[in-house]
């Protein structure tokens, strides 16, 4: 079925991800901050509205696709936020990486004013998203919820997981991102080593790749430039995942575990590995770029 859906943040993910509902035949009505990215979803059919509360009072279901827990707050809330201007029934579902917490408390004040919220964040990238290939993370109470949300996110994703109530997309998302970067670290230590002993970087990652080291770092997304193609690594460390989001996300995984009184280490040494890189101006490469970080001779 044709849908009006709204959208709000048309960013490297949220850009591509509104063009595809707009491929599948869907009307698109958006909203940024951004009037050039605004332009860009007008030039392939899409309507700007200059507030989410408008976006919310001409679409059936709106996704958000912002940058952090602030940003989706205010757009939620807000003067002229969403919930200012939707109707009841309206289904919410919002797909940025946040802290857990949020959709818990957004769920709430949806469901006073009529509409369900879900959470959805996503793993698989800009290149996913163009491609329509993303994985959703799906939190909400309901199997009837889901379904109506999947059927939706469908056009934007290939694999759609029912994780649990609101905030358990959320949970998955910030757990995997946390290994995510703990094996990035670690295939960095051994890469930088092995070579230090004297070891071609090919032949060791082809050795790890087939023995009980391997891993997706080590495997699909080396962090030794020319150990791979097609890889940021082997591209000046350019596109990719930013290693300024890498940290926000390892922030968020700190504060959940924080929260839940639980114990995790590495995560805690790995956000302030990337916290380190941060200050040294790595932030705006990709987070494989922390293999360039530990190998660096830097002479002061
Ligand atoms: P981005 O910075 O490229 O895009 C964010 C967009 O939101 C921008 O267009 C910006 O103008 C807009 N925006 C900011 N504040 C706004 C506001 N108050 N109202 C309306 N629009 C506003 O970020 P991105 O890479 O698209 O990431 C979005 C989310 O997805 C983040 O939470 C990120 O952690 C997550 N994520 C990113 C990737 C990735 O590979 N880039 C992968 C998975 C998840």
């Amino acid at each position: 079925d044709r849908s009006k859906i709204g959208f709000i943040g048309l960013g490297n993910m949220g850009g591509p991800m509104a063009l595809n509902l707009l491929k599948k035949g869907h009307e698109v009505v958006a909203f940024d901050i951004s009037k050039s990215a605004l332009k860009t979803l007008e030039e392939k059919g899409g309507i700007s509205k200059d507030s989410p509360a408008k976006v919310a009072s001409e679409a059936d279901i709106i996704v958000t696709m912002l940058p952090d827990s602030i940003c989706v707050r205010k757009t939620y809330t807000g003067e002229n936020g969403i919930f200012s201007g939707m109707s009841n029934g309206m289904m919410l579902i919002d797909s940025s990486t946040i802290e857990p917490e949020v959709p818990k408390e957004l769920a709430a004040l949806a469901s006073a004013k009529g509409a369900v919220f879900v959470d959805a964040p996503v793993s698989g990238g800009v290149n996913a998203a163009k491609a329509g290939s993303l994985t959703f993370m799906v939190g909400c109470t309901d199997v009837s919820t889901f379904s109506v949300a999947k059927d939706i996110l469908e056009n934007m994703g290939k694999n759609i997981v029912h994780c649990g109530p609101v905030g358990a997309g959320q949970a998955a998302k910030i757990c995997n991102n946390m290994l995510l970067a703990i094996s990035m670290i670690g295939t960095s230590e051994i890469m930088n080593l092995g070579i230090k002993l004297g070891l071609d970087p090919k032949v060791l990652a082809s050795i790890v790749n087939s023995s009980s080291g391997r891993c997706w770092s080590s495997e699909v997304y080396n962090p030794v430039p020319g150990v791979m193609d097609g890889v940021p690594s082997s591209n000046g460390y350019q596109g990719g995942f930013g290693s300024a989001l890498m940290t926000k996300d390892l922030g968020l995984a700190q504060s959940a575990s924080t929260a839940a009184k639980t114990p995790t280490p590495l995560g805690s040494l790995a956000h302030q590995i990337y916290k380190l890189m941060l200050v040294q101006g790595y932030g705006h490469l990709d987070f494989s770029s922390v293999f360039k970080f530990l190998s660096e001779d830097k002479k002061v």
